[in-house]
């Protein structure tokens, strides 16, 4: 049976946020400042619909005061997709921007890689303070309650979830951060999410100043480039230009693949 093309869309639903520059890519441009979006992604194809990170729940983003939110849910409406039916979430790691929304997919499998998992929720280095200010503790327990049950998948490494679908253990901003390789019309394509906050480090090696394991983000950043067709097609997790540089098909949604 042939491989089904998927296509990739970026559904903005917070932000624009102001950064050091030097935050979003490691030691550069220490004297200015940089824009980043939040974003959760949609791969679509061969009839099945994976949601690539769940965005923040409401309640977290009002307590943080996130500008520009909306919910994941109504993002998700623009381009038809309901967020209670959807059967498959590739959670990349487990920092709240990107997990919080957890509970708003609520049939989904959860893809997550067990080393990531398990640091968070058994190891006490997680609960000191670098580590706890990216923490979601509501979306934590959830998941916590989710361990044992068919919905909850730990992986260990890299894994197939379905034809033309593949998830690729990459650390280096997390302990077991996972990017998502995808067939599309153009080639083998990755969701990047925060192996990168922008297109450029893929290119430069430069990371953002949110580090685990810089030794193990280089092999990454080495994997990364050899299992994705172009440069081109290699998708990071902040950056505007995934809003503003691709085909528009809804508000703040774009169509990167
Ligand atoms: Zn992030």
């Amino acid at each position: 049976m042939a491989i089904p093309i998927y296509e990739i869309y970026a559904l903005k639903y917070a932000g624009p946020f102001t950064r050091p520059a030097s935050m979003v890519n490691w030691f550069q441009d220490i004297d200015k400042n940089l824009q980043i979006n939040y974003y959760i992604f949609a791969i679509r194809g061969g009839g099945e619909t994976i949601i690539v990170d769940c965005g923040c729940a409401p309640q977290l983003a009002k307590e943080r005061n996130l500008a520009g939110y909306v919910n994941p849910v109504d993002v998700l409406k623009r381009i038809d997709l309901d967020a209670a039916k959807i059967k498959h979430v590739v959670a990349t790691h487990i920092h709240f921007d990107h997990i919080s929304g957890v509970e708003l997919f609520p049939q989904a499998t959860i893809f997550l890689q067990e080393k990531e998992f398990n640091f968070w929720m058994t190891n006490p280095i997680a609960k000191r303070a670098p580590f706890l200010h990216v923490t979601d503790p509501v979306a934590n327990r959830y998941l916590a309650g989710l361990k044992g049950k068919k919905r909850l998948q730990l992986l260990r490494g890299d894994k197939k979830i379905l034809p033309g679908i593949k998830l690729l253990l990459c650390p280096g901003h997390t302990i077991g951060l996972q990017t998502v390789v995808v067939n599309t019309a153009k080639g083998k394509a990755i969701v990047g999410s925060d192996s990168a906050h922008t297109f450029s480090s893929y290119r430069t090696d430069i990371p953002s100043a949110i580090i685990t394991d810089m030794i193990a983000w280089m092999k990454s950043y080495d994997k990364i480039r050899a299992k994705a067709s172009s440069l081109d097609l290699i998708f990071p997790g902040h950056d505007l230009a995934l809003i503003d540089a691709y085909p528009k098909v809804a508000e703040d949604v774009s169509r990167l693949v």
